[in-house]
């Protein structure tokens, strides 16, 4: 069977190399052509030899995903599913910022973590994703919109921190000048509280965004509507947290969806200030896209903007970020649970 090439760090792919007979900056070069120039044959890379061309040809496969589905929202949002090669389903959101292009990746299929308010809780952990099939999501929408990606947040279904080692290559990967050469400080990896990888993120001094999915400042609540809580309660996470800040010279960014009359009071906001305040940190404010299954709902403005305030007249850093691509199935898994249903699987 052919091996992934967008499996392969660069680091791996010059092993190969030397372990094969090709001179190591061969992985370079090939590296170049994938991620920077984008073809998709070995022999289309003009700068290694015929011979070698057919070894890399026999030896690996380019591309790892088919894609399935795109929906386009009213504000542009694209949500992508694919299909990986043993028939599961995947989704990609890309969003039109500001800033530019914005993708959020997929990391694993389905999720253990059980958060209440999501749907990709709601389809239990089938694998974790492969190194090529997070690179893939990038390639193909890449491909896609024929433009180029700027920013990457690992925030899709799964939670990053449970397929350690092949987000990290992943990294590597979408990181490397020869790579894509995105910006680590354009990466954003966004965990539900796993507390000691955490701290095993903490000592690799990456300059990758860390994103906390916070969702409730109080264990009784938090507990309920994500049971990794009953694992790592909130103090453990907050220690693990600040272990983070004191070894890296980084601001954390946590995430707060708003759900109606569950966790948007007044006194919610003020617990959150005693939680944060004094933490090289920032919250989202996020507005919830329901899920049918759940019953949540989302805060109305009104209480939304009274707990913005809150929190801004406490001296915390904040922002209330607007919905995007409600019209297009965009909570976490939802497109993917459609799917689904339409196929059962
Ligand atoms: S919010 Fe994230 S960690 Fe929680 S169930 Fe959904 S995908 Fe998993």
């Amino acid at each position: 069977m052919k091996l992934e090439l967008l499996d392969f760090t660069l680091e791996a792919l010059q092993d190969w190399c030397i372990e094969n007979g090709e001179k190591p900056y061969r992985a370079k070069q090939i590296f170049k052509w994938i991620y920077q120039k984008r073809v998709e044959s070995f022999f289309d890379m003009s700068d290694i030899s015929k011979q070698s061309q057919e070894k890399l040809d026999q030896t690996f496969k380019i591309s790892s995903l088919q894609k399935h589905l795109v929906q386009v929202s009213a504000d542009k949002t694209q949500k992508f599913l694919f299909k990986t090669k043993d028939g599961h389903y995947i989704e990609t959101v890309l969003m039109f910022q500001d800033y530019g292009l914005s993708i959020c990746v997929t990391s694993q299929i389905g999720c253990n973590m059980g958060c209440q308010f999501c749907a990709s809780g709601l389809l239990k952990k089938k694998r974790n994703l492969d190194v090529s099939e997070i690179v893939d999501q990038i390639l193909q929408v890449q491909k896609e919109i024929d433009g180029r990606i700027s920013n990457i947040v690992v925030m899709g279904i799964g939670e990053p921190f449970d397929n350690y080692e092949n987000v990290m290559n992943f990294v590597s990967i979408v990181n490397n000048d020869n790579g894509l050469g995105i910006g680590a400080r354009r990466i954003t990896i966004s965990t539900c509280g796993i507390a000691p990888m955490i701290r095993r993120f903490a000592d690799e001094q990456s300059q990758v965004n860390l994103a906390i999915s916070l969702h409730a400042s109080n264990d009784k609540l938090r507990s309920e509507i994500m049971p990794i809580n009953q694992a790592y309660p909130i103090d453990e996470l907050m220690d693990a947290l600040r272990y983070y800040l004191d070894k890296n010279n980084r601001r954390l960014t946590f995430e707060y969806i708003l759900l109606k009359d569950v966790n948007d009071s007044k006194e919610h906001a003020l617990e959150l200030v005693k939680l944060i305040k004094g933490m090289n940190a920032y919250i989202n404010l996020i507005p919830y896209n329901p899920v049918s299954e759940h019953g949540f709902q989302s805060s109305d403005i009104k209480t939304s903007l009274a707990f913005y305030d809150t929190l801004m007249k406490n001296k915390i850093q904040c922002t209330l970020r607007k919905e995007q691509g409600q019209d297009i199935d965009a909570a976490c898994g939802q497109l993917r649970a459609k799917q689904l249903e339409r196929t059962h699987i």
